[in-house]
């Protein structure tokens, strides 16, 4: 039996019991030796050593002694040998099954290291695949993440889209809004057009009814008429009648009278027979007597016979009278039923006149319905292309600016006035009427050389203030939607700056772009309003004379600003809003309020006129209004700022002429003048530095000038040939603006809240 080695394990001193003394017991190898066989005893390798040694003492022993020593020690070495015998044994065993165990650790070795060569080489190519991976997986972060800034940069582009849409939709609106007033009013036509039919149709309905009555009273009439004819038949039967018998009473009358001849006749005779027989009268007295009542009956007949014919006779005239008054009213009958008759016909005329007019009218009514439908169609198609037209416009008009940079340059040339002293015969300014050029530009012939100019516009003397105001008012808009608007007049003294930008303020024709612009903001403001957008507007005018700030609104009299330029520091944020120091700031609400505050400023200018020598051609005037929308109902924030300013006169120094003073002025106007074009070109050489700190009106206007505002000079120019040399100056200093690309405007909109009062700038 083998024990495992025990290397750790101490020294066993089974030797020493075998040995039988303190020896060190022996060890074998490494290990320690043991053997069943060997009683449990085990030999360390000095054990043996010391039990080979052994020299026993058997000298004075007996040989028995000897051979008892002897074999003890045999038995010993017997024991050793075996018990190393049988340890040799179960090394042999052992280190066969150590060979074994090396020949299979060895096996399993070798397929460990295959199986470790073969999970090398697997985990190499997952390592490949997962680096490849790795640069799949960065490549995809680069592209999502430029694939995120475009979608960054189209959101930024839809927000943009979205605000022009809610414009053009609010315009929509108000457009939908006109045409549906427009509608309501063709409604109310239609109606009154109703009203008027249907009392057309009444009317009409009258004349029916009344054509009826007539058709009535035509019948009745015609009744009558038969009765009165039936009546008058009678009549005349009557008549006829009575006429007989009239005839018979005549004839009786007429045998009565022949009767009554006979018997008168008979009379005479008898009268005759009487006197000759007077004679015979005694005689004859029975038979005078006889005829006497014979005579006197006939007599009583006769007058009988004229009673009748007394009666018959009148009767007779009665009877004619009556006739004839019955003739009378048959005939005024008559008369009465041709009147009616021709009443009928000219009613029946009417009537069908009326119809025929009603049916013109349902005609004209229905044409005119299809044609106002076909105008409410057209209308609103009109409508439609209006609004698309409008955007297009817009989107194109915003392109042209972006692509011309934001400096734009319009040429003003003022009337000749009778103060220049000149006649239209010396015409030095033309204009050409190319189609490409026409309305854009101006030639100048100076000692017969001619020199053209191109600008975004210029504005012939025939041009009114309103000419000028409606190209500028798209710029003036753009205040409103949040953007910093700049507008100078540039030019020579008397060239016409104050009359562009001031003008006459009350007058309706000549007020300037000043007065009309705030105009329009406050209109706008209005119309917007209606639209959920709210504004506060904020007003301060100063003057820069002699690189000296005045506040021209101030309460304090012109006295007390000379108490430093400390007083009106300028100084800029980083919203790219300034503040001049002490400035009077004025809420306003009202285009009026503005004009009152100008007067304002105007008044205060004169005072410095008068006191400072014209100090109004010697400054710079700058108006200044500040906008600050809130749409309550899309939360959206914009704040615009409009500048206009009235620059000192640009006259060069020689024609002034000037010493002392005036010397100054002109250098001050110089130099900020010159520094105004310094910064100018500066920007557009997209120059590192920009000198704005060398005049202060540069400096005033910076977040105006530098980049992402949008700017217009309008340079004013006088006709008259003896401001040639001006006037071409004027035009080259424009030109070389003109040129100029400086950048992109841009709104300064947000959609969360800010401070309610914001800064200067
Ligand atoms: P500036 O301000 O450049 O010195 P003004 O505006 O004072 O010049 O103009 C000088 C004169 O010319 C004024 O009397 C003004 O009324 C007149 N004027 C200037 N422009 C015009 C114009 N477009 N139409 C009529 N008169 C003008
Ligand atoms: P600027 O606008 O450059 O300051 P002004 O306003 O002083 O110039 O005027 C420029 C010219 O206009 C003057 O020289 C003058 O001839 C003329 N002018 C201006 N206002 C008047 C006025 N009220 N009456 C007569 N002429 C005037
Ligand atoms: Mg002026």
């Amino acid at each position: 039996m083998v024990r495992p080695a025990n290397g750790g394990g101490k020294p066993r001193q089974v030797l020493s019991e075998v040995n039988g003394d303190q020896e060190p017991g022996i060890r074998v190898g490494s290990g320690s030796v043991a053997g069943s066989d060997c009683g449990g005893f085990e030999f360390s390798k000095e054990g043996v050593e010391a039990l080979l040694n052994e020299r026993k003492i058997t000298k004075n022993m007996s040989l028995k002694e000897k051979c008892d020593v002897r074999q003890d020690y045999i038995k010993r070495l017997r024991m050793c040998v075996k018990c190393f015998q049988e340890h040799e044994v179960e090394l042999l065993l052992k280190q066969e099954q150590d060979v074994k165990k090396l020949e299979f650790a060895e096996k399993r070795c070798g397929d460990l290291e295959m199986l470790m060569s073969q999970k090398e080489e697997e985990l190499n190519s997952i390592i490949m695949e997962l680096r490849k991976n790795c640069t799949a997986l960065q490549e995809k972060f680069a592209k999502e993440e430029s694939e995120k800034s475009s979608a960054l940069e189209s959101l930024i582009k839809e927000k943009d889209a979205r605000l022009s849409a809610e414009r053009s939709h609010v315009s929509v609106m108000e457009e939908l809004e006109r045409a549906q007033r427009e509608c309501s009013s063709a409604n109310e036509k239609i109606s009154s057009l109703n009203d008027m039919y249907k009392r057309l149709q009444e009317y009409n309905t009258g004349l029916q009814q009344y054509n009826s009555k007539l058709q009535s009273e035509l019948n009745q009439t015609h009744e009558a008429l038969k009765h009165a004819e039936k009546q008058k038949a009678i009549v005349v039967e009557n008549l006829s009648n009575l006429r007989g018998h009239c005839k018979s009473l005549q004839d009786q009358l007429n045998a009565a009278k022949t009767s009554s001849n006979e018997t008168m006749k008979l009379k005479e005779a008898l009268a005759s027979e009487v006197g000759r027989l007077r004679l015979d009268l005694q005689q004859v007295r029975d038979d005078r007597d006889r005829v006497s009542t014979q005579v006197q009956d006939l007599s009583t007949e006769v007058s009988k016979y004229k009673e009748w014919t007394g009666k018959s006779t009148a009767e007779l005239g009665n009877l004619t009278t009556k006739s004839n008054e019955l003739e009378a009213t048959c005939s005024s009958q008559s008369n009465m039923i041709k009147k009616l008759q021709e009443k009928l016909a000219a009613a029946e005329n009417k009537l069908e006149m009326s119809d025929l007019s009603a049916f013109e009218i349902r005609t004209g009514y229905e044409e005119q319905q299809r044609v106002n439908s076909d105008l409410q169609l057209r209308l609103a198609d009109a409508e439609l292309k209006l609004v698309e037209g409008e955007s297009l416009r817009k989107k194109l008009h915003n392109t042209i600016l972006e692509l011309k940079g934001n400096i734009r340059v319009f040429c003003r040339v003022r009337p000749l006035l009778f103060d220049d002293g000149a006649d239209n015969e010396s015409k030095t300014v033309s204009f050409p009427t190319t189609t490409d050029n026409m309305g854009r530009g101006i030639e100048l012939l100076q000692n017969g050389q001619k020199h053209s100019f191109i600008f975004d516009k210029v504005f012939v003397p025939e041009s009114s203030q309103e000419d000028v105001f409606v190209e500028v008012s798209q710029l003036v808009q753009s205040a409103l939607d949040g953007y910093k608007v700049c507008i100078f007049a540039y030019g020579q003294t008397g060239s016409g700056k104050t009359h562009t930008m001031m003008g006459t303020p009350g007058s309706f024709d000549d007020k300037g772009l000043i007065p009309r612009s705030l105009e329009q903001i406050f209109e706008s403001r209005q119309t917007l309003q209606n639209q959920g957008w709210k504004y506060d507007m904020q007003v301060s005018m100063l003057e820069i004379y002699n690189e000296t700030i005045r506040d021209l609104l101030t309460t304090n009299r012109p006295g007390s600003t000379e108490l430093g330029t400390k007083q009106y520091a300028i100084k800029h944020d980083a919203n790219g809003n300034t503040h001049v120091s002490d400035l009077t700031v004025v809420d306003v609400r009202s285009s009026r309020e503005v004009s009152f505050l100008l007067s304002r400023a105007a008044q205060s200018r004169s005072v410095g006129k008068t006191q400072m020598n014209e100090q109004s051609s010697r400054s710079h005037f700058v108006f200044t209004m500040r906008i600050t929308g809130v749409n309550e109902g899309t939360e959206q924030q914009v704040q615009g700022v409009l500048n206009l300013i009235d620059l000192a006169g640009s006259e060069r120094l020689s024609k002034s002429g000037s010493t002392g003073d005036r010397l100054k002025e002109t250098q001050a106007i110089n130099k900020s003048l010159s520094s105004l074009s310094d910064v100018i070109f500066a920007l557009a050489k997209k120059e590192e530095h920009v000198p704005y700190r060398n005049s202060k009106l540069t400096y005033l206007l910076q977040p105006c000038l530098g980049g992402n505002s949008k700017t217009l000079m309008v340079v004013n120019v006088s006709p008259a040939p003896s401001s040639l040399n001006e006037s071409l100056c004027s035009l080259r200093f424009a030109a070389r603006v003109n040129a100029c690309e400086i950048g992109t405007p841009r709104r300064q909109t947000s959609v969360k809240p800010f401070d309610a009062r914001f800064s200067y700038g």
